[in-house]
């Protein structure tokens, strides 16, 4: 065990579970939900949920009688982003890792969040992304920081009227959530008000750059997921593969594979930063000064 000073926040109350199960698995014919259940924090991803999410997504890719998956969230919202203050808040556990990375939670100063992040926010956003079969978000509410991520791993999303995405973490001094494809998902000029106002921006707006396939009324957004689920479900399961790969490849063809990574490295050069100023990586911000800071934010750029 390290004995260097921890740098990342100070270990404070037990870790304390509302759920032992933060993702419930459901199959419907021949689509699973995979559906994030945490809806009194806002299904907010602490590890626990990123392991289950895990977990689920294998479920689904081993289950031949899966054709399409859909993530949604739980509640009034699809995801408030990652954990930075439930009681379940877990950063300094340990899991079994996924993805041959070593244990972080001996680590010392900035190589523990270098560590967990390469695997649990890098690592398995691309290993999301890449699964072999169709995958749609279903979003509702909000889709904030580490929403956007599990939102844009899939190859459809579906918002409903009410949704709004944003990425605040500009306010942390940090150059937006660890899984960067805002580049790739708004023109850069608009991704550049999103990051440096980290305003929300409403579903309308995002569907008007491509950001989302289609907008529904909240009370149809699970029945329409389910009904373009359906139709890629009776499509060719090679074809539906392939296609996903083909775009997939021709994204990382233009750069969005080592962009993420180079924006990577910033992202922990920031987090390293605010440990050096602020003792705490996130800049001392933490879920409810977010909130406050983030509350009745409207779209300006
Ligand atoms: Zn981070």
């Amino acid at each position: 065990m390290s004995t260097a000073p921890d740098l990342v926040e100070p270990r404070t109350a037990p870790i304390s579970y509302e759920t032992e199960t933060p993702v419930r698995y459901e199959q419907e014919g021949p689509i699973a939900w995979v559906i994030m259940d945490r809806p009194r924090y806002g299904n907010a991803q602490n590890s626990q949920m990123t392991y289950a999410l895990d977990d689920a997504f294998r479920r689904a890719v081993d289950d031949d009688t899966v054709r399409v998956i859909i993530l949604r969230g739980e509640g009034k919202n699809f995801s408030a982003g990652h954990d930075i203050g439930t009681p379940g808040r877990d950063v300094h556990k340990s899991f079994d890792r996924r993805l041959l990375q070593a244990d972080h939670v001996n680590k010392p100063a900035a190589e523990l969040l270098y560590t967990r992040e390469q695997e649990v926010y890098l690592g398995m956003c691309r290993r999301w992304r890449d699964v072999p079969k169709p995958t749609i978000a279903a979003v509702q509410g909000a889709c904030i920081a580490g929403g956007l991520m599990l939102a844009w791993v899939c190859d459809l999303i579906v918002a409903a009227e009410d949704a709004f995405f944003q990425d605040p973490v500009g306010r942390m001094g940090i150059p937006g959530v660890e899984y960067f494809a805002h580049a790739f998902e708004l023109p850069p000029r608009v991704a550049k008000g999103f990051l440096l106002l980290g305003d929300r921006m409403p579903a309308t707006r995002a569907y008007d750059f491509g950001m989302v396939n289609r907008i529904v009324a909240a009370a149809a957004l699970i029945g329409e997921t389910r009904r373009i689920a359906l139709e890629l479900a009776a499509r060719p399961r090679l074809g539906n593969w392939l296609i996903k790969q083909a775009i997939n490849h021709v994204e990382d063809l233009r750069g969005k594979r080592t962009a993420m990574d180079a924006v990577f490295h910033m992202h922990h050069f920031a987090h390293a930063q605010n440990d050096l100023t602020s003792s705490h990586a996130l800049g001392g911000l933490d879920a409810k000064s977010m909130a406050a800071a983030n509350k009745a934010q409207a779209d300006k750029l």
